[in-house]
């Protein structure tokens, strides 16, 4: 590979870089809108400092994830209670 290519594939990377992380924030924004709630290990995942079987899950707290099965009343009662929703699903 010559020189000049090098330099070109170094602003490519740079171009890239700087279109996923406005493409990232953007996401983060809109999630964060719509009431997201990221685990507070998310930041040291996304920057490498800790592989993915670590993160704690934002639900249970636990790594790896323990929550009972999707969409049963002990899973929608963790997801109320993350939202600060406690016992809004049973009052319906
Ligand atoms: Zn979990």
């Amino acid at each position: 590979m010559s020189r000049r290519d090098q330099h070109e594939d170094a602003g490519l990377d740079a171009l890239l870089a700087g279109a996923w992380q406005a493409g990232a924030d953007a996401v983060a924004t809109a999630l964060g809108q719509m009431g997201a709630v990221w685990s507070p290990d998310f930041g040291a995942y996304a920057s490498g400092q800790l592989d993915a079987s670590a993160v704690r899950c934002v639900l249970c707290g636990h790594a790896p994830c323990d929550c009972p099965p999707f969409g049963t009343a002990a899973y929608l009662a963790l997801v109320d209670r993350l939202h600060g929703r406690a016992g809004e699903r049973g009052a319906r």
